[in-house]
């Protein structure tokens, strides 16, 4: 049987992991295929399919999107884009700009709760990555002033805490409508995270197309829940690790499998909505 880790970060974004560490990892835990999910950025495609054709690991191509809602934050996975579009790339690098913006504001807001790290402290720390709030995090835990991620994010940075700064200010539509026209399938990312089912049919309306269900931060019951939402919405299910190289502790690649027929569906989606959206 061959395996896909469908969610997997590298040092693009927020992974500590090289793409080379990635595939390697990969091939290691026995998978066959392993799609590149970074945050606002397709830069770690290529390579990773450089040293993927030579371990023989399929690399499938992804991005992961953020969405803000005013009492939620929705991650929205895409697969199979065209990542070489123009609009696509050049949409992307103002969002991972507004990263920096958000960065800048998020370490004055820090300031005033009494932690002195600086944006370039940030900076140090996501190198040529887009710059999120694990880097941030990092930043922080160099400081000694606060021991564990978990701490930071639940009493600085985690969603709508004092620290928070929301990330960019896509829509719902406008991050699923850009996929779509790449030739991408919008997928959400982790629900169980987002805590908010009720977003799924607005999500559903504007053209999503699948749903990760398997994902390490799922129990059993989250599973069955959203097994459940992707059977009354029609929707594909995914899964994947979200791996994050060393940035959350473990290394999580391939704690999530799922069959690699999964793949051939997203592409079978991908050819379908290249053919309805293509411009
Ligand atoms: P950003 O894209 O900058 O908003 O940061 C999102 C990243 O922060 C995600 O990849 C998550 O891995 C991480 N993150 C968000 N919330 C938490 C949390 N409560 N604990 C640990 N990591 C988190
Ligand atoms: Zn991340
Ligand atoms: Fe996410
Ligand atoms: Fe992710």
């Amino acid at each position: 049987m061959k395996y896909a880790d469908l969610h997997v970060h590298t040092y693009y974004s927020d992974s500590t992991f090289s793409p080379e560490e990635v595939v390697a990892c990969a091939k290691d835990r026995g998978l066959s295929a392993v799609a590149i999910c970074d945050h606002d950025s397709v830069d770690g495609i290529e390579p990773s399919r450089s040293i993927g054709n030579k371990l023989e690991v399929e690399i499938v191509p992804g991005i992961e999107l953020t969405v803000e809602k005013a009492d939620a934050e929705i991650h929205i996975l895409g697969y199979c884009m065209d990542y070489d579009l123009g609009w696509f790339r050049k949409r992307i690098k103002e969002l991972r700009d507004a990263r920096i913006v958000r960065i800048h504001e998020m370490v004055g807001k820090l300031r005033a709760e009494g932690i002195g790290i600086s944006a370039d402290d940030v900076f140090k720390v996501s190198g040529r990555g887009s710059v999120g709030r694990l880097h941030v995090a990092k930043a922080i835990l160099n400081t000694g002033k606060v021991k564990t991620i978990r701490d930071i994010f639940g009493k600085y940075i985690g969603f709508n805490k004092p620290c928070y700064v929301p990330s960019v200010k896509l829509t719902p539509y406008e991050a699923i409508n850009m996929l779509l026209r790449a030739g991408g399938v919008p997928v959400l990312a982790h629900p169980r995270c987002m805590g908010k089912d009720e977003y799924i049919p607005e999500l559903v309306g504007h053209g999503l197309r699948g749903i990760e269900v398997y994902h390490t931060d799922h129990n059993p019951s989250a599973v069955r829940k959203y097994e459940q939402i992707a059977r009354e919405n029609n929707l594909l299910v995914t899964g994947g690790s979200d791996c994050h190289g060393l940035g959350k502790g473990r290394v999580l690649l391939g704690e999530v499998r799922v069959p690699y027929t999964i793949v051939e569906k997203l592409k079978e989606e991908s050819e379908k909505i290249k053919s309805e959206y293509r411009q």
